[in-house]
Protein backbone atom coordinates (compact mmCIF):
# COMPACT_ATOMS: atom_id res chain seq x y z
CA UNK A 1 0.00 0.00 0.00
CA UNK A 2 1.31 3.23 -1.30
CA UNK A 3 -0.38 6.48 -0.18
CA UNK A 4 0.41 9.95 -1.57
CA UNK A 5 -0.91 12.61 0.85
CA UNK A 6 -1.58 16.20 -0.53
CA UNK A 7 -0.34 18.55 2.33
CA UNK A 8 -1.40 21.98 2.62
CA UNK A 9 0.19 23.37 5.33
CA UNK A 10 1.94 22.03 8.63
CA UNK A 11 -0.53 22.66 10.98
CA UNK A 12 -2.71 20.02 9.65
CA UNK A 13 0.17 18.17 8.54
CA UNK A 14 1.30 17.43 11.78
CA UNK A 15 -1.65 15.37 13.65
CA UNK A 16 -2.68 14.22 10.45
CA UNK A 17 0.42 12.38 9.36
CA UNK A 18 0.73 11.09 13.12
CA UNK A 19 -1.91 9.36 13.32
CA UNK A 20 -2.05 8.25 9.33
CA UNK A 21 1.19 6.62 10.11
CA UNK A 22 -0.27 4.61 13.32
CA UNK A 23 -3.26 3.81 11.08
CA UNK A 24 -1.58 2.34 8.28
CA UNK A 25 1.94 1.38 9.72
CA UNK A 26 2.29 -0.98 6.94
CA UNK A 27 2.56 2.07 4.19
CA UNK A 28 4.02 3.98 2.44
CA UNK A 29 4.05 7.05 3.01
CA UNK A 30 4.59 9.90 0.63
CA UNK A 31 3.91 13.96 0.79
CA UNK A 32 2.72 16.00 -1.78
CA UNK A 33 2.73 19.91 -1.24
CA UNK A 34 0.74 21.30 -3.73
CA UNK A 35 -1.04 24.92 -3.16
CA UNK A 36 -1.26 27.26 -6.56
CA UNK A 37 -4.22 29.08 -4.42
CA UNK A 38 -1.46 30.54 -1.86
CA UNK A 39 -1.30 34.31 -2.18
CA UNK A 40 1.39 36.69 -1.88
CA UNK A 41 4.58 34.34 -2.98
CA UNK A 42 5.72 35.18 0.40
CA UNK A 43 3.08 33.65 2.43
CA UNK A 44 3.00 30.13 -0.17
CA UNK A 45 7.12 30.08 1.07
CA UNK A 46 6.21 30.47 4.46
CA UNK A 47 3.72 27.31 4.80
CA UNK A 48 6.42 25.50 2.79
CA UNK A 49 9.58 25.99 4.84
CA UNK A 50 7.16 25.44 7.97
CA UNK A 51 5.85 22.02 6.12
CA UNK A 52 9.01 20.70 5.08
CA UNK A 53 10.27 21.20 8.94
CA UNK A 54 7.68 18.89 10.14
CA UNK A 55 7.81 16.31 7.28
CA UNK A 56 11.60 16.65 8.36
CA UNK A 57 10.75 15.51 12.09
CA UNK A 58 8.08 13.11 10.53
CA UNK A 59 10.68 11.33 8.69
CA UNK A 60 8.32 11.25 5.31
CA UNK A 61 9.42 12.31 2.22
CA UNK A 62 8.27 14.95 1.00
CA UNK A 63 7.68 16.78 -2.57
CA UNK A 64 6.64 20.08 -3.64
CA UNK A 65 4.14 20.72 -6.83
CA UNK A 66 4.44 23.53 -8.98
CA UNK A 67 3.03 27.01 -8.05
CA UNK A 68 0.78 27.57 -11.36
CA UNK A 69 -0.93 30.85 -9.37
CA UNK A 70 -2.26 31.80 -12.75
CA UNK A 71 -4.00 28.48 -13.55
CA UNK A 72 -5.38 27.99 -10.20
CA UNK A 73 -6.88 32.28 -10.90
CA UNK A 74 -8.67 31.06 -14.57
CA UNK A 75 -9.83 27.68 -12.91
CA UNK A 76 -11.85 30.24 -10.29
CA UNK A 77 -12.60 32.40 -12.55
CA UNK A 78 -16.00 33.65 -12.02
CA UNK A 79 -16.95 32.76 -8.30
CA UNK A 80 -14.34 35.66 -6.54
CA UNK A 81 -17.07 36.55 -4.76
CA UNK A 82 -18.52 33.12 -2.99
CA UNK A 83 -18.16 32.58 0.77
CA UNK A 84 -15.42 30.11 2.07
CA UNK A 85 -17.10 27.12 1.52
CA UNK A 86 -19.21 27.46 -1.13
CA UNK A 87 -18.24 26.68 -4.88
CA UNK A 88 -14.88 28.71 -5.44
CA UNK A 89 -13.59 26.07 -2.47
CA UNK A 90 -15.01 23.22 -4.31
CA UNK A 91 -13.29 24.22 -7.26
CA UNK A 92 -10.09 24.51 -5.76
CA UNK A 93 -10.43 21.21 -4.04
CA UNK A 94 -10.94 19.64 -7.23
CA UNK A 95 -7.95 21.75 -8.91
CA UNK A 96 -5.71 20.50 -6.09
CA UNK A 97 -6.43 17.13 -5.90
CA UNK A 98 -6.51 16.53 -9.39
CA UNK A 99 -2.85 17.26 -9.82
CA UNK A 100 -2.27 15.31 -6.44
CA UNK A 101 -3.55 12.61 -8.45
CA UNK A 102 -1.17 13.15 -11.19
CA UNK A 103 1.82 13.08 -8.98
CA UNK A 104 0.30 9.51 -7.01
CA UNK A 105 -0.04 7.57 -10.61
CA UNK A 106 3.53 9.02 -11.40
CA UNK A 107 4.93 7.39 -8.29
CA UNK A 108 2.33 4.03 -8.13
CA UNK A 109 0.76 5.42 -4.89
CA UNK A 110 -2.48 3.57 -4.56
CA UNK A 111 -4.30 5.80 -2.29
CA UNK A 112 -4.48 9.37 -1.70
CA UNK A 113 -5.76 11.53 1.14
CA UNK A 114 -5.15 14.98 1.89
CA UNK A 115 -4.55 17.37 4.94
CA UNK A 116 -7.43 19.54 4.30
CA UNK A 117 -9.55 16.94 5.49
CA UNK A 118 -7.79 18.01 8.80
CA UNK A 119 -8.83 21.97 8.86
CA UNK A 120 -12.15 22.69 10.90
CA UNK A 121 -12.68 25.42 8.25
CA UNK A 122 -12.96 23.22 5.34
CA UNK A 123 -16.30 21.14 4.90
CA UNK A 124 -15.26 17.86 5.21
CA UNK A 125 -18.12 16.20 2.83
CA UNK A 126 -17.06 18.59 -0.08
CA UNK A 127 -13.73 17.75 0.24
CA UNK A 128 -14.44 13.63 -0.05
CA UNK A 129 -17.07 14.35 -2.81
CA UNK A 130 -14.14 15.86 -4.53
CA UNK A 131 -11.67 12.94 -3.83
CA UNK A 132 -13.90 10.19 -4.58
CA UNK A 133 -14.70 12.08 -7.98
CA UNK A 134 -11.00 12.93 -8.73
CA UNK A 135 -9.94 9.74 -7.81
CA UNK A 136 -12.67 6.61 -8.76
CA UNK A 137 -11.61 6.92 -12.76
CA UNK A 138 -8.43 6.30 -11.52
CA UNK A 139 -8.95 3.08 -9.71
CA UNK A 140 -6.97 4.71 -7.09
CA UNK A 141 -8.73 4.71 -3.34
CA UNK A 142 -9.55 8.39 -2.26
CA UNK A 143 -8.97 7.95 1.81
CA UNK A 144 -11.54 10.50 3.60
CA UNK A 145 -10.10 10.32 7.10
CA UNK A 146 -11.62 12.05 9.77
CA UNK A 147 -8.96 13.05 12.30
CA UNK A 148 -11.00 16.20 13.76
CA UNK A 149 -13.33 14.03 15.57
CA UNK A 150 -12.74 12.92 20.00
CA UNK A 151 -10.01 15.98 20.06
CA UNK A 152 -8.06 15.53 16.94
CA UNK A 153 -8.12 19.16 16.43
CA UNK A 154 -7.01 20.34 19.96
CA UNK A 155 -4.28 17.70 19.45
CA UNK A 156 -3.59 19.22 16.13
CA UNK A 157 -3.28 22.99 17.89
CA UNK A 158 -1.33 21.52 20.73
CA UNK A 159 1.13 19.43 18.50
CA UNK A 160 2.12 22.39 16.55
CA UNK A 161 2.25 25.15 19.40
CA UNK A 162 4.84 22.36 21.01
CA UNK A 163 6.80 22.36 17.68
CA UNK A 164 6.09 26.26 16.80
CA UNK A 165 5.14 25.69 13.83
CA UNK A 166 3.55 28.99 11.54
CA UNK A 167 -0.34 29.44 11.76
CA UNK A 168 -1.51 31.15 9.18
CA UNK A 169 -4.76 33.45 9.37
CA UNK A 170 -6.49 33.06 6.49
CA UNK A 171 -6.93 30.32 4.35
CA UNK A 172 -4.65 31.23 1.57
CA UNK A 173 -5.77 32.36 -1.75
CA UNK A 174 -6.42 36.54 -2.26
CA UNK A 175 -10.14 36.63 -2.36
CA UNK A 176 -10.47 34.54 1.24
CA UNK A 177 -7.57 37.19 2.32
CA UNK A 178 -9.69 40.18 1.07
CA UNK A 179 -12.62 38.23 2.99
CA UNK A 180 -11.02 37.30 6.49
CA UNK A 181 -8.59 40.21 7.13
CA UNK A 182 -10.28 43.29 5.44
CA UNK A 183 -8.51 46.53 5.22
CA UNK A 184 -5.18 44.23 7.75
CA UNK A 185 -4.92 42.57 3.85
CA UNK A 186 -3.41 45.36 2.29
CA UNK A 187 0.30 44.60 4.49
CA UNK A 188 -0.24 41.20 3.36
CA UNK A 189 -0.25 42.23 0.34
CA UNK A 190 2.09 45.07 -0.53
CA UNK A 191 5.84 43.97 -0.91
CA UNK A 192 9.14 45.75 0.57
CA UNK A 193 12.10 46.28 -0.41
CA UNK A 194 14.37 43.49 1.64
CA UNK A 195 12.29 42.50 5.13
CA UNK A 196 10.92 45.04 7.00
CA UNK A 197 9.92 44.58 10.72
CA UNK A 198 7.06 42.37 11.46
CA UNK A 199 6.56 41.13 7.72
CA UNK A 200 6.15 38.05 6.08
CA UNK A 201 9.57 38.39 4.58
CA UNK A 202 11.26 38.90 8.16
CA UNK A 203 8.98 35.84 9.21
CA UNK A 204 9.99 33.80 5.91
CA UNK A 205 13.37 34.29 6.60
CA UNK A 206 13.45 33.45 10.54
CA UNK A 207 11.91 30.07 9.57
CA UNK A 208 14.67 29.06 6.69
CA UNK A 209 17.06 30.00 9.10
CA UNK A 210 15.69 27.32 11.44
CA UNK A 211 15.11 25.03 8.68
CA UNK A 212 18.75 24.98 7.74
CA UNK A 213 20.09 24.83 11.41
CA UNK A 214 17.87 22.01 11.97
CA UNK A 215 18.00 19.78 9.40
CA UNK A 216 20.91 20.63 7.88
CA UNK A 217 23.24 21.03 11.11
CA UNK A 218 21.15 19.73 13.80
CA UNK A 219 21.09 22.37 16.11
CA UNK A 220 18.49 23.22 18.69
CA UNK A 221 16.41 26.02 18.19
CA UNK A 222 13.56 28.06 20.14
CA UNK A 223 11.54 30.77 18.84
CA UNK A 224 9.60 33.87 20.87
CA UNK A 225 6.96 36.29 19.61
CA UNK A 226 7.19 39.51 20.73
CA UNK A 227 5.18 42.57 20.22
CA UNK A 228 6.64 45.93 19.52
CA UNK A 229 5.04 49.36 17.90
CA UNK A 230 5.49 48.93 14.24
CA UNK A 231 6.13 51.71 12.11
CA UNK A 232 5.41 51.24 8.14
CA UNK A 233 6.46 53.15 5.26
CA UNK A 234 3.47 53.35 2.92
CA UNK A 235 4.60 56.04 0.32
CA UNK A 236 6.81 58.55 0.36
CA UNK A 237 8.35 61.20 -1.94
CA UNK A 238 9.98 64.47 -2.33
CA UNK A 239 10.13 66.35 -5.84
CA UNK A 240 11.44 69.10 -7.41
CA UNK A 241 10.27 70.80 -11.10
CA UNK A 242 8.55 67.03 -11.35
CA UNK A 243 11.85 65.24 -10.83
CA UNK A 244 11.73 62.88 -7.94
CA UNK A 245 15.22 63.64 -5.72
CA UNK A 246 16.01 60.01 -4.14
CA UNK A 247 15.01 59.59 -0.55
CA UNK A 248 14.99 58.02 2.33
CA UNK A 249 12.02 58.74 5.09
CA UNK A 250 13.53 59.22 8.78
CA UNK A 251 11.74 56.02 10.53
CA UNK A 252 8.23 57.48 12.87
CA UNK A 253 7.44 60.17 10.63
CA UNK A 254 4.24 61.05 10.88
CA UNK A 255 1.95 60.75 7.16
CA UNK A 256 1.66 63.69 5.54
CA UNK A 257 -2.38 64.65 3.88
CA UNK A 258 -2.55 64.59 0.53
CA UNK A 259 0.45 66.47 -1.70
CA UNK A 260 2.38 69.27 0.32
CA UNK A 261 3.50 71.86 -1.73
CA UNK A 262 5.83 73.84 0.37
CA UNK A 263 9.08 76.20 0.43
CA UNK A 264 12.52 75.90 1.86
CA UNK A 265 12.65 78.44 5.15
CA UNK A 266 16.10 78.07 6.45
CA UNK A 267 18.79 75.75 6.73
CA UNK A 268 19.94 75.03 10.97
CA UNK A 269 22.69 72.59 10.88
CA UNK A 270 22.38 69.53 8.22
CA UNK A 271 18.60 70.47 8.55
CA UNK A 272 16.15 72.13 5.56
CA UNK A 273 12.83 73.67 7.28
CA UNK A 274 10.26 73.80 5.18
CA UNK A 275 6.86 76.35 5.00
CA UNK A 276 4.52 74.23 6.18
CA UNK A 277 3.25 70.77 7.86
CA UNK A 278 6.46 70.20 9.83
CA UNK A 279 8.28 69.01 6.68
CA UNK A 280 11.97 69.06 7.15
CA UNK A 281 14.85 67.31 5.06
CA UNK A 282 18.32 65.97 6.94
CA UNK A 283 20.77 66.17 4.16
CA UNK A 284 23.44 63.12 4.91
CA UNK A 285 27.00 62.43 3.30
CA UNK A 286 25.77 59.39 1.61
CA UNK A 287 22.09 58.51 1.27
CA UNK A 288 21.54 55.15 3.69
CA UNK A 289 19.11 53.60 6.26
CA UNK A 290 20.32 53.15 9.84
CA UNK A 291 19.23 51.36 12.40
CA UNK A 292 17.16 53.19 14.99
CA UNK A 293 18.89 53.09 18.59
CA UNK A 294 15.60 53.79 20.21
CA UNK A 295 11.71 55.29 19.41
CA UNK A 296 11.63 58.71 20.48
CA UNK A 297 8.21 58.77 19.43
CA UNK A 298 6.19 60.27 16.33
CA UNK A 299 8.27 62.91 14.61
CA UNK A 300 7.46 65.31 11.66
CA UNK A 301 7.71 64.37 7.53
CA UNK A 302 11.19 63.83 7.79
CA UNK A 303 13.00 62.94 4.82
CA UNK A 304 17.04 61.65 4.20
CA UNK A 305 18.58 63.53 1.22
CA UNK A 306 21.95 63.19 -0.16
CA UNK A 307 24.02 66.21 0.15
CA UNK A 308 24.45 66.45 -3.61
CA UNK A 309 20.95 67.89 -3.83
CA UNK A 310 21.18 70.45 -1.18
CA UNK A 311 21.55 73.51 -3.94
CA UNK A 312 18.78 72.14 -5.71
CA UNK A 313 16.44 71.62 -2.48
CA UNK A 314 17.39 75.38 -0.84
CA UNK A 315 16.45 76.87 -3.96
CA UNK A 316 13.36 75.46 -4.69
CA UNK A 317 9.70 74.89 -3.61
CA UNK A 318 9.46 70.91 -3.02
CA UNK A 319 6.58 68.35 -3.20
CA UNK A 320 6.05 65.80 -0.94
CA UNK A 321 3.91 63.04 0.40
CA UNK A 322 4.31 60.84 2.83
CA UNK A 323 1.93 57.70 4.02
CA UNK A 324 2.69 55.58 6.87
CA UNK A 325 1.12 53.90 10.09
CA UNK A 326 1.72 53.19 13.18
CA UNK A 327 0.35 50.42 15.29
CA UNK A 328 1.24 47.36 17.28
CA UNK A 329 2.42 44.34 15.62
CA UNK A 330 4.38 41.03 16.30
CA UNK A 331 7.58 39.84 15.30
CA UNK A 332 9.83 36.50 16.44
CA UNK A 333 13.23 35.80 17.42
CA UNK A 334 14.91 32.41 16.89
CA UNK A 335 17.90 31.35 19.48
CA UNK A 336 19.94 28.27 18.29
CA UNK A 337 21.66 26.38 21.15
CA UNK A 338 20.78 26.95 24.66
CA UNK A 339 19.83 30.48 26.58
CA UNK A 340 22.62 28.93 28.86
CA UNK A 341 25.31 29.60 26.53
CA UNK A 342 28.07 31.67 27.39
CA UNK A 343 27.80 34.04 24.80
CA UNK A 344 24.78 34.94 23.08
CA UNK A 345 25.51 36.78 19.83
CA UNK A 346 22.52 38.55 17.97
CA UNK A 347 21.97 38.89 14.49
CA UNK A 348 19.51 41.46 12.95
CA UNK A 349 16.59 39.07 11.47
CA UNK A 350 15.23 42.41 9.41
CA UNK A 351 16.61 44.90 6.98
CA UNK A 352 16.77 48.62 6.79
CA UNK A 353 14.44 50.84 4.47
CA UNK A 354 17.30 50.41 1.51
CA UNK A 355 16.92 46.81 1.79
CA UNK A 356 20.64 45.93 3.42
CA UNK A 357 21.10 43.52 6.00
CA UNK A 358 22.32 39.79 6.81
CA UNK A 359 21.14 38.03 3.52
CA UNK A 360 20.14 34.09 4.02
CA UNK A 361 23.13 32.59 2.67
CA UNK A 362 25.65 34.58 4.79
CA UNK A 363 22.87 33.44 7.89
CA UNK A 364 23.52 30.31 6.79
CA UNK A 365 27.72 30.53 6.71
CA UNK A 366 27.36 32.19 10.20
CA UNK A 367 25.91 28.90 11.53
CA UNK A 368 28.10 26.50 10.04
CA UNK A 369 31.03 28.72 11.00
CA UNK A 370 29.86 28.66 14.81
CA UNK A 371 28.25 25.27 15.04
CA UNK A 372 30.75 23.71 16.86
CA UNK A 373 30.96 26.19 19.46
CA UNK A 374 26.92 26.14 19.89
CA UNK A 375 26.71 22.48 20.27
CA UNK A 376 29.47 22.82 22.83
CA UNK A 377 27.40 25.16 24.75
CA UNK A 378 29.88 28.08 24.30
CA UNK A 379 28.06 30.35 22.09
CA UNK A 380 24.23 30.46 21.10
CA UNK A 381 22.67 32.66 18.38
CA UNK A 382 20.05 34.96 18.27
CA UNK A 383 18.23 35.95 15.20
CA UNK A 384 15.77 38.89 16.43
CA UNK A 385 13.31 40.65 14.23
CA UNK A 386 12.53 44.24 14.22
CA UNK A 387 15.76 45.18 15.35
CA UNK A 388 15.91 48.21 13.19
CA UNK A 389 13.51 49.62 14.87
CA UNK A 390 14.73 50.09 18.73
CA UNK A 391 15.87 46.35 19.00
CA UNK A 392 12.53 45.42 21.36
CA UNK A 393 13.42 41.68 21.03
CA UNK A 394 16.50 42.14 22.43
CA UNK A 395 15.44 43.77 25.14
CA UNK A 396 12.68 41.25 25.63
CA UNK A 397 15.07 38.61 25.18
CA UNK A 398 17.38 39.63 28.01
CA UNK A 399 14.58 40.75 30.60
CA UNK A 400 13.21 36.87 30.53
CA UNK A 401 16.93 35.27 30.16
CA UNK A 402 18.65 37.84 32.34
CA UNK A 403 21.46 37.71 29.27
CA UNK A 404 21.98 40.79 27.04
CA UNK A 405 22.71 39.40 23.08
CA UNK A 406 25.92 40.96 21.99
CA UNK A 407 25.99 42.51 18.39
CA UNK A 408 27.53 40.16 16.17
CA UNK A 409 30.19 42.19 14.35
CA UNK A 410 30.87 42.17 10.90
CA UNK A 411 34.51 41.08 11.34
CA UNK A 412 32.37 37.72 12.89
CA UNK A 413 30.62 37.25 9.92
CA UNK A 414 32.26 35.43 6.91
S1 LIG B 1 -10.94 30.10 0.55
FE1 LIG B 1 -9.42 28.46 0.71
S2 LIG B 1 -10.36 26.57 -0.08
FE2 LIG B 1 -11.61 28.34 -0.72
S3 LIG B 1 -10.82 28.84 -2.74
FE3 LIG B 1 -9.70 30.13 -1.32
S4 LIG B 1 -7.87 28.93 -0.82
FE4 LIG B 1 -9.29 27.52 -1.81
Amino acid sequence: MKILVHVCCAPDAVYFLRRLKEDYPQAQIVGFFYDPNIHPYEEYKLRLVETKRAFEELGIPLHEGEYDIENWLYHVKGYEEEPEKGKRCALCFDYRLLRSLEFAKQIGATHLTTTLLMSPKKDFLMLKESGDKVCKPAGIEFLALDYRKAGGIQEMFKLSKAMEIYHQDYCGCIYGLFKQKKEKSMWDLVSFQGRRPGSKEEKLFIKEVRLFAESQLGLSCKEWEFSFLNWKLLLGKIEVAGEVIPSLVKPFSSSIKGLLKAEPVEKVGNTIYYSKGGLRVILKEKLEDEPLESIEGLCNPTFFVSKDYESILLNNRISATLQTEIAYDNSLMLLVGSERARDIYRVPADTLQDGKGITLEVAKEILVRFSRDIVLGEIALIFVGASTLGDPGSKYFEERTNKKPIPLLCSQTP
